[in-house]
Parts: C-alpha cells; sequence; structure tokens
C-alpha cells in the first residue's frame, strides 16, 4: 500500500472509515463527526474551489462546538457522505498549502472517546490553518 498522494498517510482512507464507524457508532466520538469529515475532505481536496475557504471557516468556528441541527445538515448537504468521498479520491489533484501540511488523520487517536476528540481538533485546527495561511486576510474573515 503506497503512501496517499494527497496527505501522506499510508491507508489513510480505511483510518477514515474507521473514525466514520466510530462517529456513528458511539456519541462520544461523533461530537467532532463535523471536524473529522471536514478535515478528511479538506486534505483531500474535495471541495471545489468556492467551498474550500467557507468549510475552513467552518471548521475553525466549530472547534469546540458541536453545530446544530440547521448546521449539521447543511454540512450533510454540502460535504458529507462516504461515497462521494471514495468517487472523488482519484480524480482531484493534490491540494498542498504552501507551508505543507502540519498533521494528518495518522495523529488521530482511536483509543478513547476523550483522545478521539481531542486529536480530532488538534488535527482540523491544523489543517484549517494551513490553508488560511495561503488565502489573503481580507478572504479570512469573510463570513460565508
Ligand atoms: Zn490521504
Amino acid at each position: 500500500m503506497g503512501l496517499c498522494r494527497h496527505c501522506g498517510v499510508g491507508d489513510c482512507e480505511a483510518k477514515f472509515h474507521e473514525c466514520l464507524d466510530r462517529d456513528f457508532s458511539d456519541r462520544g466520538f461523533g461530537a467532532v463527526h463535523h471536524l473529522t469529515v471536514g478535515a478528511y475532505m479538506l486534505q483531500h481536496n474535495r471541495y471545489a474551489d468556492g467551498h474550500e475557504r467557507g468549510v475552513v471557516e467552518f471548521v475553525l468556528r466549530h472547534l469546540d462546538r458541536t453545530p446544530d441541527e440547521r448546521i449539521k445538515r447543511e454540512i450533510r448537504r454540502r460535504v458529507d457522505g462516504t461515497q462521494r468521498v471514495a468517487r472523488r479520491d482519484r480524480d482531484a489533484p493534490p491540494r498542498r498549502p504552501r507551508s505543507g501540511w502540519s498533521s494528518s488523520i495518522a495523529d488521530v487517536d482511536l483509543t478513547t472517546a476523550d483522545a478521539y476528540r481531542t486529536s480530532v481538533r488538534a488535527w482540523a485546527e491544523a489543517v484549517a490553518r494551513d490553508l488560511s495561511r495561503d488565502q489573503s486576510p481580507a478572504l479570512r474573515t469573510a463570513t460565508e
């Protein structure tokens, strides 16, 4: 198994699916589901150009809180769905921030719900900040 050309991790997709399984089966894990999906999809260039910035801002705004139901529906509509994940993987060229990625799904700790939430938050924040450094200051503060 080679290393992922997007994030540099071996078999990152299997780890992602393992995370999703835990998200859906355990509320303690599921509290950061929006971050797991957002970070993974951002790091694998699954968003159209116009959407990436909005997702980066969403992740940074929701690091410490679970989105309400309206926002959750919006996320599902825009970003969620493992089918789409698998299908787009081979299409999109790698999206590498100028500074490189400072974290990846390899840093996610699945041993306990607490460790998972902490490590997912750190990963998602790192990915969002890596990408936001590439954006202009004016764009960085824009709202969706
Ligand atoms: Zn990857």
